[in-house]
């Protein structure tokens, strides 16, 4: 089965806002087993969306569309698909009814604008919106359907969720289920990753797939099967080879971050991490302060420079500190576990100027059980991926510490 979206509105071609609605789509469509095809931007122009429209009809079981069906002129859905389906435009006494409630209970006069969205394709199956006025509709076309959904996303993922994802399961008697186990990597790099588990990412189901984030790459496996359980079942195995092969690579499954990981670590064990760093622009600690409700997070300072690495430190240091060093990352782990009465206390040091041409050296030093714990100087790579990388291998630096692992050299 294969379905395409078409999102409607002159606002998404000038870039005034992002189509976040089709790659929404996409993943439930995904997520029933069908195939997307194509996802097409029109502005809000009759002939224009009349064409798009025909051709997606033509090409497509399902076409789904978002977007143009408010009460003012430029919204112009209706008429693209009645032209596209040779019907015509008719008003539907009952919607005229529903619009007129919905502003009644919100204290409104409905206007004759609003009158506008009462009409729809003639014979068109209504799609009944609780959370807004734009009414929406699916119009069956010589074996294709076409189903029309506001642009406002909230609206149209409660549509989505509740009309359409069971109605097209229905129409094209979609009964499977697609469930997705996510492995989460870092430190470690998606050619590393793919060049470990190739083999097993060319089977047709279950499917393995990687998707690298910076610093960070997730390990997919979807399965597609009758039942849930039956999807699991044939994901358990795969699952277990590829843990197999990446080995403590993997910090996590599914939604958890990071982040996450350590604080869960930290609070089994009673304990408390403070966060000192440069150059990441304060986000280990954000990382960790997004689930602070733990308290396992105590707290972070971002350093701009050795004065303030001294000041914390409480330190003088003859002969001076260079600033980006192992021994002022080492001074700052120790100080700031001190300053928040942590037991842990993690550095994350690189030099904040540096020749846009040079990659800068970065310190990461753990303070744990009177000792402080370091790993190789890295280089790092500039910019916000260079960024990324740091702040996960600072992040990992505490977690393998935590689980007794191996660090990485
Ligand atoms: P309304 O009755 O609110 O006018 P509508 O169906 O006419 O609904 P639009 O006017 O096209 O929808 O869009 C309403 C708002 O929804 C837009 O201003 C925009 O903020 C958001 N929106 C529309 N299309 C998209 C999209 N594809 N992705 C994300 N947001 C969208
Ligand atoms: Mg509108």
């Amino acid at each position: 089965m294969q379905a395409e979206i078409v999102t409607i509105g002159t606002e998404l071609l000038l870039g005034e806002i992002v189509d976040t609605n089709s790659a929404w789509i996409a993943q439930q469509l995904t997520g029933i087993g069908l195939d997307l095809l194509y996802t097409t931007t029109v502005g809000d122009n009759l002939g224009r969306i009349t064409q798009v429209l025909s051709q997606s009809l033509e090409r497509s079981d399902v076409v789904i569309t978002t977007g143009g069906l408010g009460p003012t002129v430029d919204d112009m859905t209706r008429q693209g698909v009645a032209a596209a389906t040779g019907r015509e435009l008719i008003l539907d006494e009952d919607l005229v009814t529903e619009i007129a409630t919905y502003f009644g209970r919100r204290g409104f006069q409905m206007t004759d604008n609003n009158r506008r969205q009462a009409f729809i394709p003639s014979g068109a199956r209504i799609i009944h919106n609780p959370v807004g006025t734009a009414p929406c509709f699916a119009v069956e076309h010589e074996g294709h359907l076409i189903i029309c959904l506001p642009g406002v996303p909230h609206e149209m993922r409660h549509l989505m969720n509740a009309e359409v994802i069971p109605l097209l399961r229905e129409r094209f008697g979609l009964l499977g289920v697609i469930s997705s186990r996510v492995l989460r990597t870092c430190n470690i790099g998606e050619s590393a990753v793919d060049a470990q588990i190739d083999d097993l990412m060319s089977g047709a189901n279950p499917t393995v797939g990687t998707r690298a984030h910076p610093g960070q790459t997730d390990v997919v496996v979807t399965a597609k099967a009758l039942t849930l359980e039956a999807a699991r079942a044939m994901i358990a195995p795969v699952e277990a080879e590829i843990r197999r092969r990446i080995g403590d690579h993997v910090f996590g499954t599914d939604d958890e971050t990071l982040g996450q990981v350590v604080l869960r670590e930290l609070s089994a064990r009673g304990l408390r991490l403070a966060v000192a760093e440069t150059y990441t622009r304060g986000e280990v600690a954000q990382q960790l302060a997004q689930q602070a409700q733990s308290g396992a997070f105590a707290g972070g300072v971002l350093l701009t420079d050795v004065a303030s690495l001294l000041a914390m430190a409480e330190a003088e240091v003859d002969g001076g500190l260079l600033f980006a060093s192992q021994q002022a990352a080492d001074l700052a782990a120790r100080q700031v576990a001190r300053v928040y009465d942590a037991q842990l206390g993690l550095a994350v040091i690189a030099p904040e100027d540096f020749a846009i041409d040079e990659a800068p050296t970065a310190f990461l030093a753990l303070y744990t059980d009177g000792q402080t714990l370091t790993v190789a100087p890295r280089r790092v790579r500039t910019g916000a991926v260079g960024r990324s990388w740091l702040i996960f291998q600072g992040l990992d630096l505490v977690r393998r510490h935590l689980l007794g692992l191996p660090q990485l050299a």
